[in-house]
């Protein structure tokens, strides 16, 4: 029996693809086969080629963002026509996609020789734009790459990521209102904590005492330093860079890993306005603080690595 486990686990390494959904945790790395399938039920409202570019621009966001630990290999079928059978997009996942799989296998696509299997339909009204299930991801709308991207997240294990104007006693969130992560309404970057759950990058430094520390950009010459976590009563806070090009600044989320296994609760809410209404990114000189729990001070110089001194209260020490 182990050596069957081990048998496995080779093969799995051997595919160089690892995908371990255990309690939300999910480590995506390697060279991922991606199968993109164009399905009509009559029209052909835009171009194979529409849709190759938006794949290529996915996968270079995922290989930037992985700092190429993760490569998308992407195959993308002609437009196939689907026939008298349109997919069930109310029914269960096998009766959606079973017709898809048909489709694709007709002109010699085996689905289960790829890692992912997206199938961009056009036709039926489906009432959602993607939805995904297991590795397959159904797509009823010209996908533009942070779609892509969006669901194939999904497909890695990830939930939503949240915003939160006001956090009280309960953070009132907007399910999928992060301003940066795909996996919210951005299109700027993987944060540091979903990262970290996917083996992007190692596990970040977690405060245990007060004192000064860095947060260095996104780069691949610094992944063990992307994030600065707190670990609090009512969560983790995630600080890092702002993701982009413009001046400094830190942004803050605060993470309920409890909450990461089922898709479609945000584990993780960026706080739109950690000092002031309006600003989600703290700037030099300013400092983020959790009455009774911490605060940390943003030094003055406008420098990377951001330089924080983290304070904490007797209960977080
Ligand atoms: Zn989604």
């Amino acid at each position: 029996m182990a050596a069957r486990v081990v048998g496995t686990l080779g093969a799995m390494l051997a595919s160089l693809v690892l995908v371990v959904p255990d309690a939300g945790t999910s480590v995506v790395l390697g060279k991922q086969r991606l199968l993109t399938v164009l399905v009509s039920y009559g029209p052909r409202p835009f171009t194979r080629s529409d849709v190759t570019t938006a794949v290529n621009e996915a996968a270079a966001f995922i290989s930037r963002s992985s700092f190429g630990r993760l490569t998308l290999q992407p195959t993308t079928t002609p437009w196939l026509e689907g026939g008298a059978t349109e997919p069930s997009c109310g029914d269960s996942s096998d009766r959606m996609f079973a017709p898809l799989r048909a489709v694709a296998a007709a002109v010699g696509y085996q689905t289960r020789n790829y890692d992912r299997v997206i199938y961009v339909v056009a036709g039926p009204d489906c009432g959602f734009h993607g939805i995904e299930f297991g590795n397959e991801v159904l797509i009823v709308r010209q996908p533009d790459a942070r779609l892509i991207v969006h669901e194939l997240g999904h497909t890695f294990g990830l939930p939503h990521a949240g915003a939160s104007n006001v956090c009280g006693t309960w953070c009132v969130t907007q399910e999928q209102g992060d301003l940066y992560s795909p996996m919210g309404t951005g299109f700027a970057d993987f944060s540091a904590y979903e990262k970290e759950q996917l083996g992007w990058i190692p596990r970040q430094p977690r405060v245990t005492k007060p004192g000064k520390y860095l947060v260095y950009p996104v780069s691949p010459s610094a992944v063990t330093r992307q994030a600065l976590v707190i670990e609090a009563p009512e969560g983790e806070y995630w600080l890092e860079q702002r993701p982009g090009l413009a001046s400094p600044g830190l942004i803050v989320r605060l993470v309920n890993p409890d909450t990461a296994s089922r898709a479609f609760i945000a584990p993780t809410t960026l706080l739109l306005a950690p000092i002031r209404t309006g600003h989600p990114v703290i700037t030099p000189g300013q400092t983020f603080r959790v009455r009774g729990e911490f605060s940390v001070k943003v030094a003055r110089a406008a420098k990377t690595p951001i330089r924080l001194s983290v304070s904490l209260s007797a209960t977080l020490r």
